[in-house]
């Protein structure tokens, strides 16, 4: 049986640490599955609408599969933010922008709001995701889709936003209008609004509910063992591709997705309960 390695709890400097560098090794392109997975999303999830569904099962399957889609983009861009998509800054930030193409979000805002996320989790008023914190259910889906556009807004009351951001925002939407012209002209408008627009409000749940407001539920602001949680079982662990490690993620940022699968812990329960998610929630 294989070890679990414990997470080591010390703070480094990343996204470029010496120790994520050595985790990463140098024997091959230690970014190349990564970045086969963003060339696959968004290959897939583009590609995809040049074929419209004959039936509404077809329509629904075509958008349940291209919501799948881009959620693991969005992951995937969550690595560059942390320098796992490549050695330099201008090569994460390339690839991050790729990943998150196909759900029309400016890489510039998350990769500043996620490391304040890092720093200042659960904090209120510090955490850009605190938003995320809904009193009522009927919030959740509302927060989920806003909160990648309420990121500038909360950026900007705290003075966040200087002329290189605004300039590095303003490109990144000109690229994404661009694509979506150049698609529009290609398949026509109806069909990238019908194949595009419910899976942007899918996207935003499947993202922001199971892996950011149940990863962080209680959004206690203790040690940081409480402050997140990880997802029990490898199945979490592929299908998120890795997001489900949640509370090894925030003591280890300088990790890369492939290496979380060695702290990946199965269920204690019964085999028979073992497909249903469940949290490692830690307590004092
Ligand atoms: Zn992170």
């Amino acid at each position: 049986m294989t070890q679990r390695p414990s997470p080591v709890h010390v703070r480094e400097p990343w996204p470029h640490s010496p120790r994520a560098s050595r985790l990463r090794g140098d024997s091959h392109c230690p970014y190349l599955a990564s970045r086969l997975v963003i060339c696959a999303v968004v290959a897939t999830s583009f590609g995809s609408l040049a074929v419209t569904p004959s039936t509404w099962a077809v329509y629904l399957v075509d958008v349940l599969l291209r919501s799948y889609v881009i959620f693991v983009g969005t992951v995937m861009a969550h690595e560059g933010t942390h320098g796992h998509l490549g050695r330099s800054r201008t090569a994460n930030e390339w690839w991050g922008r790729l990943a998150l193409l196909p759900c029309s979000v400016p890489y510039t805002n998350f990769r500043k709001t996620h490391h304040l996320h890092h720093l200042h989790t659960n904090l209120p008023d510090e955490d850009p995701d605190l938003f995320l914190k809904s009193r009522f259910w009927p919030e959740i889906p509302l927060r989920a889709v806003a909160l990648p556009h309420y990121w500038f807004l909360w950026l900007w009351r705290r003075g966040r936003i200087d002329r290189r951001h605004v300039g590095e925002l303003l490109l990144n939407y000109v690229g994404i209008v661009s694509v979506y012209l150049c698609i529009a002209w290609l398949i026509g408008l109806p069909r990238l609004l019908s194949g595009m627009a419910p899976c942007f409000v899918l996207v935003s749940i499947l993202l922001w509910y199971p892996f950011a407001i149940k990863t962080h539920e209680g959004f206690s602001t203790g040690p940081e063992a409480l402050r997140s949680h990880d997802y029990y079982g490898h199945f979490m662990f592929w299908f998120s591709f890795g997001l489900s490690m949640h509370r090894v993620h925030h003591a280890n940022p300088w990790i890369p997705w492939t290496e979380l699968r060695h702290f990946v812990q199965e269920d204690p329960r019964p085999s028979r309960w073992r497909l249903l998610p469940r949290r490692d929630i830690q307590v004092v």
